[in-house]
């Protein structure tokens, strides 16, 4: 995002009070799956419950923001050096796959920002799937030109980049929030979203969580069609959460009983108080939890869990 939008003041602040009584009242709760995975891992019977797809273990990452030169650097933060870290955290014990919601190019989506990323996920290369969403600072053409094959299954809108992908016990979908390279704004348009109701009208029950890069709040930079997709989505109780970046904020929210979560960025904060890093998710059919990763920044909620409720 541009440096101008973190500035933003009242209705964050509104949305944040609302998501704070949100968070407040699940944090306490255990997902019934957790016990099973602790047993789990001491070889009980827990093992058939995880193989059946009960619980699906991902890591969620945003704002990349890889430039050409693996030195590039801002306030301090070097962001090829933190996807490195955050990669070998990941590699180190292998969640199913990866989503990344955007930014992962610095500004302009050059092709040697994507040639830079592409060295970097080297250790997770043929190891696991890796699901790409584009951002404000990323170019579609140049991003198709290095990633000729993305993970996914492709879904046909012409000039956006969505993916769809079966998790196990839940679906989600990426949606393609960048209307023009380096402009702040987000807009998904009228095509993505008339594909969006068709494709919840035909796809089966499994919770549906979406992804893209543009942040929800009501400035100038979020994205632009978040009532018309809200319009869409609110009925669709299978809808379950957003997953989104942008703002270079973690903090969780919710809206209308769907689920939005914020995610750090890899490569750098705006703001002191802000976390730089990832999110390891475990998710089942019925809520999902969120443990930050904290690689620098500040780095005071890390290994914190928040329990999220599916709504029903
Ligand atoms: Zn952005």
């Amino acid at each position: 995002m541009s440096h101008g939008v973190e500035n933003n003041g009242i209705s964050r602040r509104r949305f944040l009070s609302i998501s704070l009584a949100a968070v407040g009242g699940v944090v306490a709760l255990r997902p019934r799956w957790s016990a099973a995975q602790d047993e789990n891992k001491e070889g009980s019977q827990a093992e058939g419950a995880r193989s059946a797809g009960q619980v699906t273990r991902w890591a969620f990452l945003s704002d990349t923001h890889i430039a050409g030169d693996p030195e590039d650097n801002y306030r301090g933060f070097y962001p090829s050096r933190n996807l490195q870290k955050t990669f070998a955290q990941i590699a180190a014990d292998l969640p199913e796959g990866l989503v990344v919601t955007g930014d992962i190019a610095r500004l302009t989506g050059q092709m040697e920002d994507y040639e830079n990323f592409r060295k970097l996920l080297i250790p997770l290369v043929g190891r696991r799937p890796i699901y790409l969403a584009l951002g404000n600072h990323d170019n579609r053409v140049n991003f198709l030109d290095v990633f000729e094959n993305p993970a996914g299954r492709k879904q046909a809108v012409k000039g956006k980049h969505i993916v769809t992908v079966d998790a196990g016990p839940v679906r989600f979908i990426l949606l393609d929030s960048l209307f023009s390279t380096n402009e702040t704004m987000g807009l998904l348009g009228k095509a993505q979203r008339t594909w969006l109701q068709q494709y919840l009208q035909t796809s089966d029950d499994k919770p549906v969580i979406l992804f893209f890069h543009h942040s929800l709040r009501d400035d100038d930079g979020d994205l632009q069609d978040l009532p018309r997709l809200f319009d869409i989505i609110k009925p669709v109780t299978k809808v379950k959460a957003i997953v989104y970046g942008h703002s270079h904020e973690y903090g969780f929210s919710d809206l209308e009983g769907i689920h939005l979560i914020n995610l750090p960025a890899v490569a750098f904060a705006f703001g002191n108080d802000q976390p730089i890093g990832w999110v390891e998710a475990r998710l089942g059919r019925a809520e999902g939890e969120f443990v930050l990763h904290a690689i620098g920044g500040n780095t005071d909620q890390d290994g914190r869990a928040r329990q999220l409720r599916w709504r029903s």
